[in-house]
């Protein structure tokens, strides 16, 4: 293949890839081997969960796949760029602005109201207040909420915590919606409402990737990535389909 066309298909190629891993291992100080060997790719407009047991590395998978921290060996591109040449700053920069995250705990700051809260994020992209409140109040709109929009998150249930938290991460139009655990610390009818509200995301052009130790949330989504002992497989959604039909 000549030069230019190569740089072509890397560029198209980049453009519906928002995060991919190449051979990524991850070794804590300690001697913890959490990764070894990881190839993951995660298009444009999907919707995955990655389920494994405790202890499995899931959580160390996120925080690669999210860029909060950089792996041992191997190679990280988030929306195309290769992360291990930028420099820090950089780097959560980037992140800031293509990556929305939940957690289990939600991470609301309850001195201030919801709508305070999921405007949070637009403070460090430099948008004005009146901006930042407008984007807010579309975001708690889209995880119907608005009505909350006042209330400190302790005065919110689980599940509109949780809402709140995934406003916050919409709020800066993220290119990927990252989630650990996300109903982990809720009942199962909140935690089953959560999961609809990302798969109605989702539907809307939303990037979604979730984690979770639960085979049950696992089982709703189109494709399926398992975590064991720092390894990883992979099951596309036509293999889901099979084992569902078989
Ligand atoms: P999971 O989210 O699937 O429960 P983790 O990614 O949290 O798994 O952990 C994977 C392995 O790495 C475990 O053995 C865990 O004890 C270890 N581990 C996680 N974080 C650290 C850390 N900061 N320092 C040392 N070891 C860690
Ligand atoms: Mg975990």
């Amino acid at each position: 293949m000549n030069v230019r066309l190569r740089r072509v298909r890397q560029l198209a190629d980049d453009d519906q890839c928002v995060v991919s891993l190449s051979g990524v291992g991850k070794t804590y100080s300690g001697g913890v081997v959490a990764l070894r060997d990881v190839d993951l790719r995660v298009e444009r407009g999907e919707m995955v969960a990655i389920v494994g047991p405790s202890g499995s590395g899931k959580s160390t998978l996120l925080h690669v796949i999210g860029c909060l921290d950089r792996p041992t060996t191997g190679t990280v591109r988030l929306v195309g760029r290769d992360i291990s040449t930028m420099r820090d700053r950089r780097l959560s920069e980037l992140r800031g602005r293509t990556i929305g995250f939940v957690f289990q705990q939600f991470h609301l700051v309850d001195s201030v109201s919801a709508i305070e809260n999921v405007a949070m994020p637009l403070v460090y992209a430099g948008v004005s207040r009146r901006q930042r409140l407008r984007r807010a109040a579309e975001s708690l709109h889209r995880v119907g909420l608005s009505e909350r929009a006042k209330h400190r998150p302790s005065r919110l249930s689980g599940g509109e915590r949780q809402r709140v938290a995934i406003a916050r991460a919409l709020v800066v139009e993220p290119s990927l919606l990252l989630a650990d655990e996300p109903t982990g610390n809720l009942d199962s009818r909140t935690g089953a409402d959560i999961l609809e509200l990302f798969t109605s995301l989702h539907a809307d052009g939303a990037t979604v990737v979730v984690i979770t130790h639960d085979r049950d949330v696992a089982a709703h989504f189109p494709r399926r990535v398992t975590v064991h002992d720092g390894m990883v497989h992979d099951q596309q959604p036509h293999e889901i389909a099979s084992e569902v039909s078989a």
